[in-house]
């Protein structure tokens, strides 16, 4: 079972639809438990559909690592209880 941040390496492979259908089942099974990825991809997705739009295929790195960061605080938060230092 893949993790968020491997989920989100996929993610944009996944929306272009330019990875294995092994790779891109696992996605999918992480979206069904996992609704922060769920948003996340939807967001991507209308985001990607706006720069297609603009003949920009590429999401711009600060987003990519926006997007990326916003995940991973969100899992430390949703599993938090273990760990508690400071970053
Ligand atoms: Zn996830």
């Amino acid at each position: 079972m893949i993790k968020c941040k491997e989920f989100l390496k996929e993610l944009t492979d996944y929306l272009d639809g330019t990875i294995s259908v092994s790779v891109r089942e696992e996605l999918e099974e992480h979206l069904h438990w996992c609704h922060e990825c769920h948003v996340v991809m939807n967001t991507t997705k209308k985001t990607i559909e706006i720069y297609r739009d603009n003949q920009i295929f590429e999401l711009p790195e600060p987003l990519r690592n926006k997007l990326h960061d916003a995940i991973i605080s969100k899992c430390k938060h949703s599993k938090s209880g273990k760990t508690r230092s400071s970053s």
